[in-house]
């Protein structure tokens, strides 16, 4: 989109180097889809398949070629969502569900009580309900807290930071909280605001100090050129790890 820049959790969406020598990943047999697609595409689903949608006509040998190539990307992201599949791909939200608040792993506790509440006591999220039997509403109260939360945090970050820019003539962006499937954050220049990904609240601060300010600076410079770079390296000189630990750490939902 123009006007803004955007951060895309490489899980999603970073293709690898290639390795031309390397086998056909093991595993479960990729499913191959003839589509009418513009380009070949290939995807490693969170349930641990391998897909390739290619044109109708893109002989046998290229994608099995494309296959072998792409095999440490496709080992990384498969080894990645066994990782994190067992406590981190819950949609429900009941006694004993995994989640990470501010990088730190947490169980969700579901009690009876006349009046709803959520409570973090140490690694322990307590959330009180009248309904506990009712899934819906639990993973309704559980959302509404999650995103109130995380844009508190997030807020309080981006007051912190704000003011590396607003020396600088930058007017103070307003903060949209959203779950996004592709993307940390993004800066809407033109709108003058700053949109967060849900799920960031999951990551250490470190690395939400990291997307804001990120997103901050491209209210200055626009591309991620050098001039971009070098002003978040002076601000920020570890930004590649808190980056790093961001794409190969955190999973998008709850
Ligand atoms: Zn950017």
């Amino acid at each position: 989109m123009e006007g803004n820049k955007e951060m895309r959790p490489s899980a999603r969406t970073r293709s690898a180097g290639t390795r031309p020598e390397a086998a056909p990943p093991e595993g479960a047999p990729p499913e191959i889809l003839f589509k009418p697609v513009a380009a070949i595409r290939l995807k490693v689903l969170r349930s641990g398949k391998v897909r390739v949608t290619a044109p109708p006509d893109t002989p046998e040998s290229y994608i099995l070629r494309l296959l072998r190539e792409k095999r440490p990307w496709i080992e990384r992201h498969l080894r990645l969502f066994r990782e994190t599949r067992p406590v981190e791909r819950e949609d429900e939200i009941r006694t004993g569900t995994a989640t990470r608040i501010l990088g730190r792993q947490l169980y969700v506790v579901v009690k009876a009580d006349s009046r709803p509440s959520i409570v973090r006591e140490d690694r322990r999220l307590v959330l009180r309900t009248p309904v506990p039997e009712d899934c819906d509403a639990v993973g309704r109260q559980f959302r509404r807290w999650w995103r109130r939360s995380a844009r508190a945090c997030f807020l309080e970050t981006l007051d912190r930071l704000y003011p590396v820019v607003g020396r600088r003539g930058v007017a103070r962006p307003s903060l949209r909280v959203s779950p996004m499937k592709t993307l940390w954050g993004s800066c809407g220049r033109s709108a003058g605001r700053i949109t967060l990904n849900t799920f960031l609240y999951k990551a250490p601060q470190s690395c939400i100090d990291y997307v804001v300010l990120h997103e901050l600076l491209h209210f200055l410079h626009p591309r991620h050129d050098k001039a971009f770079r070098t002003a978040l390296t002076a601000l920020m000189p570890d930004w590649p790890s808190r980056k790093r630990f961001l794409d190969h750490e955190t999973v998008l939902g709850f």
